[in-house]
């Protein structure tokens, strides 16, 4: 009864203006995913990583200048660019996108409007000429297979190998740091299955050899961590992830290929998940059959009708 009396006009008032700036700042963070807090933390002296939400860029400053991995979008491009404003007399000289995808590579305005270089690999083009997007920069430069950025005391090259994640993603060799950067397509907490079981993005065709090619890039340039595109708490991973991942996905050709041969995929292009050997899967991250069914799925549909 007391609590019942307590509630005057003025109190309801206050409790109406406190649910509905509640129900805002749910709805800004469900609408605007960008809407979140962004970290920076350095890595080494020269090689920064930011983190917002789910996604993570980098950072290179150079005595010549600084390059961005991946803006990720206006927000985070403004919080780079006060950043390095205040902490740095070089300004922003290179913004390389990873890959076509646009939740990484919008915002860039801020530092195009300084004269910053944007580079893209060739197979980007589809994506990103002719304004597609007006938040998303079209870059400068589309480069073939590699692409070298000098920033004086630091060196990035950008290595492509074929289509992967998308068409176009790329791996950012990082010298002297002996640093490669993928987003995307490894995780840093070791060999796992994927995000989106679907695999909307994923190119089996030329998958494997992509993973193949970035081993040897890593072995030829005494490379032993990599960076991923994910804000996961290791922000280093071993660089045999690479081979391990390269093996999950060949265990998932090889048992599709097998299905295939043995006739245990039905019209849809599910495997008969009791027919297969669950066991070699369960050491990947995120082990979840349903999941494999779906992977596989995308698997037997690339066998059957390359697709
Ligand atoms: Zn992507």
């Amino acid at each position: 009864m007391e609590v019942l009396l307590a509630l005057t006009p003025q109190y309801i008032n206050k409790i109406k203006h406190g649910l509905l700036a509640i129900m805002a700042f749910l709805l800004m963070s469900i609408y605007c995913p960008s809407w979140a807090e962004v970290t920076i933390e350095k890595l080494t002296e020269d090689v920064l990583v930011f983190d917002q939400g789910e996604n993570r860029g980098l950072l290179i400053i150079g005595n010549k200048g600084v390059a961005v991995i991946d803006p990720l979008n206006q927000q985070v491009a403004m919080e780079l660019n006060e950043f390095i404003t205040k902490n740095y007399k070089q300004g922003v000289t290179h913004v390389v996108y990873t890959h076509s995808h646009w939740d990484r590579i919008t915002g860039g305005e801020v530092f195009k409007k300084q004269g910053a270089k944007f580079i893209a690999n060739k197979e980007c083009r589809l994506f990103l000429s002719g304004n597609q997007n007006p938040n998303v920069v079209e870059p400068d430069v589309y480069f073939d297979r590699t692409y070298v950025i000098e920033l004086g005391n630091q060196t990035i090259e950008l290595s492509y190998f074929g289509p992967s994640h998308g068409e176009c993603l790329i791996a950012v060799q990082i010298q002297p740091a002996r640093l490669l950067f993928v987003a995307d397509l490894l995780n840093t907490k070791g060999p796992s299955f994927p995000n989106d079981p679907t695999l909307p993005y994923l190119r089996p065709a030329t998958l494997i050899s992509v993973l193949s090619a970035m081993e040897k890039l890593a072995e030829a340039n005494d490379i032993n961590s990599f960076i991923g595109g994910q804000s996961s708490t290791n922000i280093l991973g071993p660089i045999e992830t690479i081979s391990k991942q390269r093996e999950f996905w060949q265990l998932v050709q090889s048992t599709a290929e097998e299905a295939e041969k043995n006739g245990n995929v039905d019209l849809n292009n599910f495997i008969a998940m009791d027919k297969i050997d669950l066991e070699p899967f369960r050491k990947f991250q995120n082990y979840n059959q349903e999941d494999l069914s779906n992977i596989l799925r995308r698997y037997t549909s690339f066998l059957n009708m390359g697709r």
